[in-house]
């Protein structure tokens, strides 16, 4: 029976676009995922959307969607950073699924049944006016400390005091405004501090199956200091209603804690996995969920961040432990990344990688997955992106090294040898293929030791030597020479020999470069076991070119701070300038309407303009202003809005009343000189006003309604 796996990622909170940090952590397990497969075994890669809890609940109040709307809103724009950096997941779900709100409300019982939950009154700040308890991140006050104002109920971000929210002076609820009053409810507890527990988490994180430093830090977690503080505490598990969560069973008005059905989440989605038939189809898997889960020999592996260590070692394999169920096999945590030279990640100083800006630019995908990998180790260490040291990396080891081999013979095989290879090797090819293949060993036993840093370092090794072999023979030289043919056809095909081996290691760190390779070998998907043979005599397709060196214009440009916000009106025949994508030759294409199409966004970008019918109900002159009109506008909310719009030149106002037209109807409204605007009506023109005038609003077809959203 080969290797049965199941993998995660840690579970992305819903409240927001991947970061780069993200899309570490899943390259990082992705090459992982790939290298297992290429070794035969059957492998689960899984993820999840991390719904619930507090602040989700209150983001989406913000803009007027029911958090499930919101969360689902956030979803549906994972796919193209996930496709596009070739993330192999299997399936993928979310915390607020069905499975896991029956998976957890089991666990919970089980816990229970075991004498391990314990409920509490506690004291907290309650928000009069929302009707809600207020977490710490929600109350805010003077500093108990240094007196600074508007800081947050857990610590003062001035002088850096911790202290609990009831010692803020003046506290206020950052979401109403109202004066919090203390209010007393009953809180549910998971007794971590009962020896039970604490027997059982002290054995498990220190038997070696952690990364050492992560089993000194628990070390540390466990232990009281002299005055008898720290130590393993109960944890709180529940939160009261208004709350987007699991209810707890048995207790009307009560939510478990995010962080409780977070990680029960890599289950639920593995379970919807099954329901869905996913390994049925890729394995013929006839198990069942719980059936497979109870196979003893079925590891479970988690890839996590440094900063939910707590989180995966002590509260989930102890929640696990006591309801029966399979422990983790690994949970491997990596540090952060940091980007040049571990400046922190900031957009405004346009220091931050992003990475849907890092594929509009054309920049490929794998650079960043060679790159990352080159840069991983098994310990939990950051990791620094700086852009020298990329260039590097591309351009003279992935290009100059491995992809060169193939460029160079590729040519001569095809010209010359009608694309045959020849079983006839010397000694010499012989001894240099056989080095490689030696090689297989010592790489997949880096890449199962999740030693990237390691493994590529061995590879670029392995490329040196097939560089020294084409130093020395020269085939350029050879081709030149008269009745060298077959000497210049065994050099070749060594080349190629070598660039199939080379390959074939790199492939969980490349799979799309290397699906290209495998096209033009005109060879089957190949796994480690391929190494072992030769092609020996066989025909090999045409080479196309397989990566492009880095260009130094496409970093400058994906570090170039974004503009700063332009909020004006339009005036005729000057539109509101989209951003102007940096120079570049990936970007030299049309201008349509006298500009570039604007860098790529997700429809969760668009969907935060909220674009309205509005009727005109009245439009006017406005004294003193060459320029603006003024329109009083319908949008269907029982008031009127208020509107400069810089169209005066191009309409007259009795033009205008009664039509319908599209207005940015969430817009910050903006103190004129002739008054308040309260949103923007659209309207196209030219960049170039001179050469194309006019200005044109936009009229929706009949039937239209003032208040229709525009989707
Ligand atoms: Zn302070």
């Amino acid at each position: 029976m080969s290797r049965q796996l199941f993998v995660t990622t840690a579970l992305p909170y819903a409240n927001g676009h991947f970061h780069i940090g993200h899309i570490m952590e899943y390259i990082q397990a992705d090459i992982w995922v790939r290298f297992q497969r290429m070794q035969g075994a059957q492998v689960h890669f899984v993820g999840a959307d991390d719904a619930h809890g507090a602040p989700i609940m209150i983001a989406a109040d913000k803009v007027g969607k029911t958090p499930q709307q919101f969360v689902a809103d956030i979803a549906a724009g994972r796919k193209p950073y996930l496709d596009g950096f070739h993330i192999s997941f299997d399936h993928w779900s979310s915390t607020d699924s069905p499975e896991n709100h029956e998976l957890a409300q089991s666990i919970y019982l089980a816990l229970k049944a075991q004498g391990l939950i314990d409920v509490r009154p506690i004291e907290q700040f309650f928000d009069p006016d929302k009707g809600m308890f207020l977490a710490d991140r929600f109350i805010k006050g003077e500093c108990p400390k240094c007196g600074a104002k508007d800081q947050y109920g857990d610590s003062c971000e001035v002088c850096g005091a911790v202290y609990a929210p009831t010692e803020l002076k003046n506290p206020y609820s950052a979401l109403s405004g109202a004066t919090p009053v203390l209010k007393t409810s009953d809180h549910y507890f998971f007794k971590l501090s009962d020896p039970r527990c604490f027997n059982f988490l002290e054995q498990w994180t220190q038997d070696g199956k952690l990364q050492p430093a992560v089993s000194k830090k628990i070390k540390e977690w466990f232990t009281k200091d002299e005055n008898g503080e720290g130590g393993l505490g109960d944890w709180d598990i529940s939160r009261d209603a208004p709350y987007f969560g699991i209810e707890i069973p048995g207790a009307p008005g009560k939510y478990f804690y995010v962080w409780l059905d977070a990680p029960i989440g890599y289950l639920a989605s593995l379970k919807g996995y099954f329901a869905a038939g996913g390994p049925l189809n890729k394995y013929g898997e006839q198990r069942s969920f719980d059936e497979f889960m109870a196979d003893p020999a079925v590891e479970q592996v988690h890839f996590i961040g440094k900063d939910i260590t707590y989180f995966h070692t002590l509260f989930w394999p102890a929640m696990l432990q006591f309801s029966g169920r399979k422990l983790p096999t690994q949970v491997n945590v990596h540090g952060f990344l940091t980007v040049n030279n571990g400046e922190k990640m900031s957009k405004s100083r346009g220091t931050g990688l992003d990475p849907l800006k890092y594929l509009s630019l054309g920049m490929n995908a794998e650079w960043l997955r060679y790159y990352i990998a080159a840069k991983l180790n098994a310990n939990v260490e950051d990791v620094d992106f700086n852009k020298d040291d990329f260039m590097a990396r591309v351009n003279s080891d992935l290009v100059g090294k491995y992809i060169n081999i193939a460029s160079r013979a590729a040519g001569f095989i095809a010209k010359r040898f009608g694309g045959q290879l020849t079983a006839s090797i010397g000694d010499d090819g012989r001894a240099l293929l056989g080095t490689l293949q030696a090689g297989a060993a010592g790489v997949a036993e880096l890449y199962e030791a999740r030693e990237l840093g390691k493994v590529l370092r061995e590879i670029m090794l392995l490329a040196d030597r097939v560089n020294e072999y084409v130093d020395a023979n020269k085939p350029w030289e050879l081709a030149k020479q008269e009745g060298m043919d077959a000497r210049l056809q065994e050099v070749c095909t060594v080349c190629i020999e070598a660039f199939r081996l080379l390959s074939i290691y790199l492939k969980p760190v490349l799979p799309a470069l290397v699906g290209n390779v495998e096209a033009f070998l005109k060879v089957a998907p190949m796994t480690f076991a391929d190494a072992a043979q030769l092609l020996g005599a066989h025909t090999i397709g045409e080479y196309k070119h397989l990566m492009q060196r880095v260009d130094v214009k496409m970093l400058d440009a994906l570090f170039e701070p974004p503009p700063a916000p332009v909020i004006e009106l339009p005036k005729p025949g000057e539109s509101t300038k989209a951003p102007m994508p940096p120079e570049g030759e990936a970007l030299a294409l049309g201008r349509p309407g006298g500009e570039e199409i604007a860098p790529t966004i997700t429809i969760d970008d668009f969907v935060k303009v909220d674009l309205r019918i509005a009727k005109i109900v009245n439009a006017e002159h406005v004294e003193g202003s060459t320029k603006l009109l003024r329109l009083t506008l319908d949008v269907g909310e029982g008031r009127h809005r208020n509107v400069f719009s810089g169209i005066k030149e191009a309409y007259q106002p009795e033009q205008l009343i009664g039509k319908l037209t599209v207005m940015v109807a969430n817009l910050a409204p903006r103190k004129m000189k002739f008054g308040v605007s309260e949103g923007m009506v659209l309207a196209a023109s030219h960049t170039d006003e001179k050469a194309n005038p006019g200005v044109y609003v936009l009229e929706p077809f009949p039937g239209a309604e003032p208040g229709m959203r525009i989707r």
